[in-house]
């Protein structure tokens, strides 16, 4: 079967999208496309061919999504720039926004050029999929399309298409966008969002506040697991929140390897506005100013601003409870309590600098791997406590990933695959991060960090 689609997007408001045309590609490539995901949206793989999936073969008219977002501090009107939403595909009651990015220019492009690289296709492809296998909740990938042009960024390189999957693609910035752009909507557009994503909550009391609630509920647990696993998502504007508490917008996003709070890779977060610890306040940042986009809805219902600020002012220890469960599952503590622990073992990590992943599956297993942070008498003594009291080696293994996409790996195999046209690195890298939780034993390799001096060095990149 192909896409099965019915998108109710279309029956919002004109002013919040625009209909749209891919640019024609002569003869899109499929350069890999995700069999599996195919499988769980009840579509048949012989059926998804280059055409379709580089919407050349249109089903309806695909439409760009209006939006706006606070980037770096500074609110704008954005829009899909370079992605189109080809339909809503409902497959046994499920509804899927299937995307295509890098598909050409729309009304909201500016003066970009609606065009994606095919290095970067393929780094969104990897990086969703690793988080998915992360147990993480993410958009994901079903296909990279290559195209036939040559898109100048830093380098010249082929164009591509990625077809993204998610719940939807609404983020706090469709909020913002509404709420300062189409204020009489915005009523209509939360319901809207509420029986898209949170169908539970139509029929309560204050369903506003509840919905306000439930964002926020749902983006700590993703933030928490971005923490679990060192993700740094490198550009929480408001406008790459889902509603949904889906990760998505994958770009000079990395993994960390040695621990420092203060990991920055992005090329313009020149202040550290989304390093890796700051991911918390900044998520709280966002999270006000989407209640101060639901704010017109004080005044028209039953729903107070105070109420909402009381929700906000429940952030830190919502957070902290999370947070800390999260923790006690990577140290194994079986346990509700043990935070002075928890924080002495973080305290140890911030002032070793350790690889983050390594350093628990050095807990679970002294003796893997040969830091000489981990033959100091600090650390077996720290371990000794942590045995006294955790290290469950169930737990453990569920919270802590074997493998994680190292950086210095995703670059050799977007290199080699613009070097040579070939997958060999890129496909290894999948098929260990099929199943992260699982040793392999031929994997150790991709178990290694990369020299201090890479991680310092490296830097990703916006818009590529
Ligand atoms: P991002 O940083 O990827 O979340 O993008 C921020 C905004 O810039 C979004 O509205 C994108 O649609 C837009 N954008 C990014 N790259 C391009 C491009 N090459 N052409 C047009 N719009 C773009
Ligand atoms: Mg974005």
């Amino acid at each position: 079967m192909t896409f099965s689609f019915d998108t109710t997007y279309k029956n919002l408001d004109p002013s919040l999208y625009s209909r749209v045309t891919p640019k024609s590609i002569a003869d899109p490539e499929i350069v890999v496309r995700n069999d599996g995901l195919c499988a769980d949206l009840g579509l048949d793989p012989a059926e998804l061919n280059a055409t379709i999936l580089a919407g050349q073969d249109l089903l309806e008219d695909p439409i760009a999504q209006a939006y706006a977002g606070h980037q770096y501090g500074n609110f704008t009107a954005l829009g899909d720039g370079r992605a189109m939403i080809l339909g809503e595909h409902v497959r046994d009651g499920d509804r899927y926004d299937i995307q295509l990015k890098g598909s050409g220019r729309t009304p909201y492009s500016g003066r970009g050029d609606g065009n994606a690289t095919v290095s970067s296709m393929l780094r969104e492809y990897l990086y969703s999929y690793a988080m998915q296998n992360l147990h993480i909740k993410t958009s994901r990938s079903l296909a990279v399309l290559e195209t036939d042009e040559a898109i100048r960024r830093r380098r010249t390189e082929p164009g591509a298409i990625l077809v993204r999957v998610m719940n939807s693609h609404i983020r706090y910035g469709t909020f913002q966008y509404v709420a300062s752009r189409a204020a009489d909507e915005l009523q209509r557009f939360t319901d809207y969002v509420i029986d898209r994503h949170y169908p539970q909550l139509t029929a309560t009391d204050r369903p506003y506040l509840d919905f306000f609630d439930a964002v926020m509920q749902s983006s700590i647990e993703m933030v928490v697991d971005w923490l679990r696993v060192g993700f740094v998502h490198g550009v929480m504007n408001t406008d790459n929140m889902s509603i949904d508490g889906e990760t998505f917008d994958y770009g000079p996003c990395a993994f960390m390897n040695y621990y420092d709070e203060e990991t920055v890779f992005s090329s313009i977060d020149k202040h550290g506005r989304y390093a890796f610890g700051n991911q918390r306040p900044i998520l709280r940042w966002n999270l006000e100013r989407l209640a101060e986009a639901l704010q017109p809805l004080c005044t028209r219902t039953a729903l107070t601003y105070d109420e909402l600020e009381s929700e906000l002012d429940e952030f830190d220890d919502r957070f902290d409870a999370q947070y800390y469960t999260m923790m006690r599952k990577k140290l194994g503590i079986t346990s509700d309590d043990e935070k002075a622990l928890v924080d002495e073992f973080l305290e140890w990590l911030r002032k070793s600098n350790t690889d983050y992943t390594n350093t628990f599956l050095e807990l679970e297993t002294p003796g893997t791997f040969d830091d000489p942070a981990f033959a100091t008498t600090e650390f077996e003594q720290l371990r000794e406590k942590l045995a006294a009291v955790g290290l469950d080696e169930e737990l453990m293994q569920e919270a802590n990933p074997r493998y994680i996409p190292r950086n210095y790996l995703v670059e050799e195999a977007l290199d080699e695959y613009l070097e040579t046209g070939t997958l060999s690195t890129f496909e290894r890298l999948l098929n260990v991060l099929e199943n992260p939780y699982i040793s392999k034993e031929t994997a150790s390799q991709f178990q290694q960090p990369p020299p201090r001096e890479f991680d310092t060095e490296y830097t990703t990149y916006c818009n590529t």
